[in-house]
């Protein structure tokens, strides 16, 4: 076998120029299959055949940043933005609840409308309504205080992908007022708080290097994340990204391998965006060592305006009224999806 990764079987911690090797083997077969066999194995032992579902409410577009790989930043003029009132949220959970989801997470941009009072508020109604469903928050950057009065409203999980733990990469992809120091500080303090967290990175982003992503994993070795979300990056026709190249699907997949290995009682959704750029990316990515999808409970009527790349993909087995088809689907991989909260295992 490859002998770079059967060490890294042997023992996952390690140094960071060991990770560049490691990463470097995504064109070698062999260690590409012994990867996905051993992250199967993990996977397997703590989660058996089950895959987790979350219903995924994208509550708002509106968005005070400007990170310049995402469609929805407050520099597209062209993006009709919304908002969803409390009973529109409730509304979407009551559906979602009908169909078996357990958990809800609500996502959107960085929206100051919603003040840690209105956005507590929608969370205790939640919370009051559903006593054994999971609240996961994914709205940004936002004060310890805020963390912690969502926490008290009934929040359990937040994510916050750190997007890349390479300083100067963060500022290839981001605008001068944003800080990868303040990122990492936001994802500390939801830790200490007690919430579940989240973190993650998009595969092949512009100006994205293997030194990138072996910092990727450094970090979140330390960090020690309960769930982490990676996707390839995709183009939007909007951002001063428009003629990058999107990320690879088979190195995803096999990042997505590496870090079951790495942390192997994490929760590992296959994504979105690999589903949008393979057919069967996310059947591939469950086959990888992913353990959770991420069907989208929003209002049909503002998907299409949630639209963070190019052909997003919103409808067939993404959307959670397909959730049969999403089912057949778990099972033709050899797994079975669940309808349980799907908290981390500690
Ligand atoms: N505003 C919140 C935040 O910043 O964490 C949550 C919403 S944000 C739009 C969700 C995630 O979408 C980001 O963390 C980013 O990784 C991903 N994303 C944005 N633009 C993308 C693109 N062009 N391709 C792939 N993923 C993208």
């Amino acid at each position: 076998m490859n002998q770079t990764a059967e060490k890294f079987i042997r023992n996952p911690d390690m140094a960071k120029e060991e990770y560049i090797e490691l990463i470097k083997c995504a064109d070698d077969p062999e260690a590409v299959q012994a990867l996905r066999e051993e992250a199967v194995r993990v996977r397997k032992r703590y989660y058996g055949d089950k895959v987790y579902t979350r219903g995924l409410i994208e509550f708002t577009n509106y968005c005070r940043n400007n990170c310049y790989y995402c469609g929805i930043g407050r520099r597209n003029l062209h993006v009709r933005r919304y908002r969803l009132t409390k009973e529109e949220i409730l509304e979407c959970c009551r559906k979602g609840y009908e169909l078996g989801f357990r958990t809800f997470v609500l996502q959107g941009g960085e929206d100051l409308w919603y003040t840690d009072k209105r956005m507590a508020e929608i969370i205790r109604a939640v919370r009051e309504r559903y006593p054994d469903c999971a609240i996961t928050l994914s709205l940004g950057e936002r004060s310890y205080e805020s963390y912690r009065l969502f926490k008290e409203a009934g929040a359990d999980r937040y994510l916050l992908r750190h997007e890349t733990a390479n300083e100067e990469h963060y500022r290839k992809l981001h605008p001068p007022d944003m800080n990868l120091v303040v990122r990492k500080l936001c994802l500390s303090d939801l830790k200490l708080l007690g919430y579940q967290v989240g973190a993650g990175f998009m595969v092949g982003s512009p100006g994205q290097t293997v030194d990138c992503l072996a910092e990727d994993l450094v970090y979140l070795k330390e960090l020690q994340p309960h769930m982490v979300g990676i996707g390839p990056f995709i183009p939007h026709h909007d951002t001063i990204f428009a003629e990058e190249k999107a990320g690879s699907v088979e190195l995803t997949l096999f990042l997505l391998s590496i870090i079951r290995i790495l942390l192997p009682k994490v929760l590992l959704p296959a994504t979105t965006a690999l589903g949008t750029l393979a057919p069967d990316g996310r059947e591939k990515g469950l086959r990888a060592g992913a353990n959770v999808v991420m069907p989208n409970l929003s209002p049909l009527e503002n998907r299409k305006q949630y639209e963070l790349y190019d052909h997003k993909n919103c409808t067939g087995e993404e959307a959670a009224e397909c959730i049969g088809s999403l089912r057949r689907q778990v099972e033709a991989s050899g797994y079975r999806l669940v309808s349980e909260r799907g908290d981390a295992e500690v």
